[in-house]
C-alpha cells in the first residue's frame, strides 16, 4: 500500500514516541542524540529504510537498537517490516529530497524597488502603467507582459515593483523573481535527468503564482534551458498565472532564440522603455537626493541640469554619478552648497571633461559674475530682466565671448536656452557701454581678476 509523505511522517513519529517511552528516562540522551532526527527515507518491499543524521548514528542504531525497533515497528504496523538505519550522504540526500524539491531558494524580491520610487515620464509611462495594472490584476490582462530596453532604464526596478505590490496586496500569492541566469544555473546544476526535469516542472506548477523573469536575452544559445523554459512558460500560461519578462531587445531581434519562444513572448504585451527626457532625469535626481537625506535646495539648479544632460542615457549611470557627487561633498570637499564646479570636479573621470571645458568655463564665469553682484547663478541664466540682473547677465555673456571665444549658440545654451540673436545683441551692448562707462570697466576688470585667481 502506497503511503503519502505525511502519512509516513506521522507513522514514524508514533513509532518514535514508543521508542522514547521504551528507552525511559535513562535512555533519554540516546533518544535525543540518535533517534530524534531520524525519518523514513524509503520503503523497499518489507524493508523500512530510516535515515540517520550521522554515520555514527547509523552504526550505533543498527548494532544496538535494531532488534528493539523492529519489534516496535512490527507491533505498530501489524506487518513484517525490517528496519535498516542509513546515513544518507549529501549526494543521496539530494536524491531523496527530490520528492519535495525547493528550487530557487535564494531568489528574493528587492524591497527597495517599488512603484512609489519609480519616476514616471514619457519614456517609461506605458511600461509603468502596464506594470501597475498587472500588479492589481495578475494573470488577467496581458500575459506575458514583456518589457524591453537598453540597460539601466528601469526594467529590473519595475519587475521587483510588480512583485512587491502583489506581495503586499495578496500575501498568499507566491511570487517568484528569477534572472534568466538563475534559471540556467539552477537547471544545469541541480536538475539531473528526466526525473529532475519533472520535479522542476512540478515545482513551477505547484509553487508559483506569478513568475517574473529578468533578462530573457540570456536564454539565447542555451538549447536545453530554452526547452525547459518553454515548458514552464506553457504550463503557467495555461493555468492563467501571470508571467512578466524583460529583455534587452524586442524578442524578434534576439537572434538564435527559439521561434516558439519569440512568438510566445510577444503574444501578450511587449512594451519598450526609452531613454528618459531631461525632466525625468531631473526628477530622478531630486528624488535620490532626498532619499539620501539631503536637501535639493543645497544644489545649484545647474548641477541638476548638468547631470541630467550628461548622464541621460542610463539611469544607473545617472545614479552612479550622483552617488559620487554625494560622496564627494560629504567626504572630500564638505560643503553646504553644491556648485556646478564642485559637481564637475566630483565626476571628472566619469565624463570627457574636454568636451565640457567650454560649458564648465561659461558656468564658472556665470558663478563668478553672480557672486560679484550678489545674485544666484540661476538668476543670471533665468528670465527676469530687472536692470541689475540683466546687466550681470550681459556681462557674463560678454566675458564668455571675450575670454573663451565661445560660440553664441553655446553661450545661449549655457544661459538657459537663449537664442543666438539675444546673445549677440547683449554682447554688443556691453562692448559699446565699456567705451565710456568707467564703472563698468572696473567691474569687468575685477571679475576677470577673480576668474584668473580661480576665485569661486
Ligand atoms: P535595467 O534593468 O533596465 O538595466 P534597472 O531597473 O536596474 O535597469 O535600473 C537601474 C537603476 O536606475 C536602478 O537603481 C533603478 O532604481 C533606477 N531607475 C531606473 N529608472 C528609474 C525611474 N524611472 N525612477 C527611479 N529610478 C529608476
Ligand atoms: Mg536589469
Amino acid at each position: 500500500m502506497e503511503k503519502t509523505i505525511s502519512e509516513l511522517a506521522m507513522l514514524w513519529s508514533r513509532i518514535l514516541e514508543k521508542i522514547r517511552i521504551r528507552l525511559g528516562e535513562d535512555g533519554a540522551p540516546v533518544f535525543d542524540t540518535f533517534f530524534k532526527d531520524t525519518y523514513i527515507s524509503e520503503i523497499r518491499g518489507n524493508k523500512l529504510i530510516i535515515a540517520t543524521n550521522t554515520l555514527v548514528a547509523e552504526n550505533c542504531l543498527n548494532s544496538s537498537y535494531k532488534g528493539m525497533v523492529d519489534e516496535i515497528v512490527r507491533d505498530s504496523m501489524e506487518s513484517d517490516f525490517e528496519v535498516t538505519f542509513v546515513h544518507l550522504t549529501s549526494e543521496a540526500k539530494e536524491k531523496s529530497d527530490d520528492s519535495r524539491p525547493t528550487f530557487f531558494a535564494s531568489s528574493k524580491l528587492n524591497p527597495a524597488y517599488t512603484f512609489k520610487n519609480f519616476v514616471v515620464g514619457q519614456s517609461n509611462r506605458e511600461a509603468y502603467q502596464a506594470s501597475l495594472m498587472i500588479s492589481k490584476n495578475p494573470g488577467e490582462l496581458y500575459n506575458p507582459l514583456l518589457i524591453y530596453s537598453d540597460s539601466g532604464l528601469g526594467k529590473t526596478h519595475l519587475l521587483h515593483a510588480i512583485g512587491n505590490a502583489i506581495k503586499s496586496s495578496s500575501p498568499n500569492k507566491r511570487v517568484l523573481y528569477v534572472t534568466t541566469q538563475d534559471f540556467f544555473d539552477e537547471y544545469v546544476n541541480f536538475v539531473k535527468g528526466e526525473h529532475g526535469d519533472d520535479n522542476l516542472k512540478t515545482f513551477f506548477k505547484t509553487s508559483v503564482d506569478v513568475l517574473l523573469v529578468d533578462d530573457i536575452q540570456m536564454l539565447v544559445g542555451k538549447r536545453k534551458t530554452e526547452e525547459m523554459f518553454f515548458s514552464v512558460f506553457q504550463t503557467l500560461y495555461s493555468m492563467g498565472k501571470q508571467i512578466v519578462i524583460t529583455s534587452d531587445q524586442h524578442p524578434s531581434r534576439l537572434e538564435g532564440l527559439d521561434e516558439r519562444l519569440k512568438s510566445r513572448f510577444t503574444q501578450g504585451l511587449p512594451l519598450s522603455i526609452n531613454v528618459p527626457d531631461k525632466e525625468t532625469c531631473e526628477a530622478i535626481l531630486r528624488m535620490r537626493i532626498e532619499a539620501n537625506g539631503l536637501d535639493v535646495s543645497q544644489f545649484d539648479p545647474e548641477v541638476i541640469s548638468f547631470f541630467a544632460t550628461k548622464f541621460s542615457t542610463n539611469v544607473r549611470e545617472l545614479e552612479g554619478a550622483l552617488n559620487r557627487l554625494i560622496f564627494y561633498v560629504v567626504n572630500v570637499r564638505p560643503s553646504q552648497h553644491i556648485t556646478l564646479e564642485l559637481a564637475i570636479d566630483s565626476v571628472r573621470g566619469l565624463i570627457d571633461v574636454k568636451t565640457d571645458e567650454a560649458n564648465l568655463s561659461i558656468a564658472k564665469i556665470i558663478n563668478v559674475v553672480a557672486d560679484y553682484y550678489n545674485l544666484s547663478p540661476a538668476q543670471i541664466t533665468g528670465k527676469i530682466r530687472t536692470s541689475q540682473i540683466a546687466l550681470a547677465r550681459h556681462i557674463a555673456m560678454y566675458l564668455s565671448r571675450d575670454i573663451l571665444d565661445a560660440q553664441y549658440v553655446k553661450i545661449g545654451e549655457a544661459f538657459g536656452g537663449k537664442d543666438h540673436a539675444t546673445v549677440m545683441s547683449a554682447i554688443a551692448k556691453v562692448g559699446k557701454m565699456l567705451k565710456d562707462d568707467t564703472e563698468l570697466s572696473k567691474a569687468i576688470g575685477d571679475i576677470k581678476g577673480r576668474l584668473s585667481n580661480n576665485h569661486i
